[in-house]
């Protein structure tokens, strides 16, 4: 049987008459004979919603509760779509994570996947029916509910396409795929056919939002075929694919408004200390860098800002580290083989000089050159960058 395996945002099923909408579009889909297995995300804001109240009844809610919580938005969502189709004269049937036979590891509210044993869902296939499943969430060795970190569901999406060995991933945005630059802010963003899984990390790395950057690193890795759409009504779309060519080109200009930039002062031993601890609290570090000069070190990073706690153990812990905290902003440039050239470097430097625009470092990824400077910078730099980059 070919499978399909589709993906629904919060906000493509934010409302119940938008589940409505989209329960009769799967039933049409699922009538031209594919099997269908559909991942949603918790309704609209609701897992901001739950989170919220997680932090009115505790200043530091346990990280096992806080799961049990946020596991329930998506719960919600996969029982009124399964629901809905039934009323549109399909058979369907909802999964939670750990029904569906998504294996994370012991990490409460940041799990990675270790396994799917999809049989449950395959064998609901087989009987014709859709398969819902509740997004962002698996179960631990030890049977506990665990969830993957904000934006998860992607990941769920794209894990399940590899496990069944599906014919591709689709993910239902409220925006049309992907576009040069963030269509929401600007009117001159171009839309993109089809984006390279690598460029297209780097852009979701970077902040766009358009899909989770650790369903994309699976996607590449497996070589999942990913489609990124609007959806419900057939309208502009992304494929995602391994396509590259030689030269130098950018592609797209990314940012997120907010991160944490961290420098950290020490001894040597007590850099290997501190390496330790982070690993302990997995703390995602991105893009750090070491400087060593006779035993002083000094090492550079930024984090997400949900990352925040995990300094302050840090600072608790290590008292004779020198740790600086800064909220700034990050704007990135992403392509193929820009980063090496150094002409790139430069213009980047000329063009954010020119306009009087303050950075503070300029770093580069393979397919990345990225800039870090004041919050209130991004939006220009973003949007000049974006001019002097990017050729239609
Ligand atoms: N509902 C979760 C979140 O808001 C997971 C997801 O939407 O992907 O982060
Ligand atoms: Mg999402």
């Amino acid at each position: 049987m070919r499978i399909i395996v589709q993906k629904y945002g919060g906000k493509s099923i934010g409302t119940i008459p938008d589940i409505k909408k989209v329960a009769k579009s799967i039933v049409k889909r699922h009538k031209s004979g594919e099997g269908l297995v559909v991942v949603v995300s918790a309704m609209a804001d609701s897992t901001d919603k739950l989170l919220k109240s997680a932090y009115m009844v505790a200043s530091k809610p346990r990280e096992r509760e806080l799961d049990m919580l946020l596991t329930a938005g998506e719960r919600i969502s996969m029982a009124l779509l399964s629901m809905a189709i039934w009323e549109n004269g399909a058979c369907a049937i909802s999964f939670t994570g750990s029904q569906s036979g998504i294996i994370t590891d012991y990490n409460h509210t940041r799990a990675r996947i270790v396994e799917i044993r999809a049989n449950r869902i395959i064998e609901e296939l087989q009987k014709n029916r859709i398969v819902i499943v509740a997004g962002f969430q698996g179960v631990s060795g030890n049977r506990e509910i665990t969830t993957l970190g904000r934006g998860g569901s992607d990941t769920t999406a794209v894990a399940l396409t590899c496990a069944l060995g599906a014919e591709r991933c689709e993910i239902y945005k409220d925006v049309e795929g992907v576009f040069t630059i963030d269509p929401k802010k600007y009117d001159n963003a171009k839309h993109l056919d089809e984006i390279n899984y690598e460029v297209l990390f780097d852009m979701t790395y970077f902040g766009a939002m358009v899909v989770h950057s650790r369903a994309v690193e699976v996607a590449r890795r497996h070589d999942v075929p990913m489609l990124l759409t609007s959806g419900i009504e057939k309208g502009k779309e992304t494929m995602v694919n391994s396509k590259t060519f030689e030269g130098s080109k950018f592609v797209s200009v990314s940012s997120k408004e907010r991160v944490l930039w961290i420098t950290i002062r020490m001894k040597e031993y007590v850099f290997h200390s501190i390496l330790k601890e982070l690993d302990v609290l997995r703390t995602d570090l991105r893009n750090p860098s070491v400087n060593i000069e006779n035993d002083e070190v000094k090492f550079t990073f930024w984090l997400l800002p949900d990352l925040k706690d995990d300094i302050k153990t840090i600072k608790e812990k290590f008292p004779n580290a020198e740790i600086t905290v800064e909220e700034l902003g990050i704007v990135a440039a992403n392509g193929f083989a820009i980063a090496g050239r150094t002409e790139n470097i430069e213009m980047i430097i000329n063009r954010l000089r020119d306009k009087g625009i303050h950075f503070r470092y300029i770093g580069t990824t393979n397919r990345s050159i990225f800039v870090l400077l004041p919050r209130e910078e991004v939006s220009a730099a973003e949007s000049n960058l974006h001019t002097l980059l990017i050729k239609a």
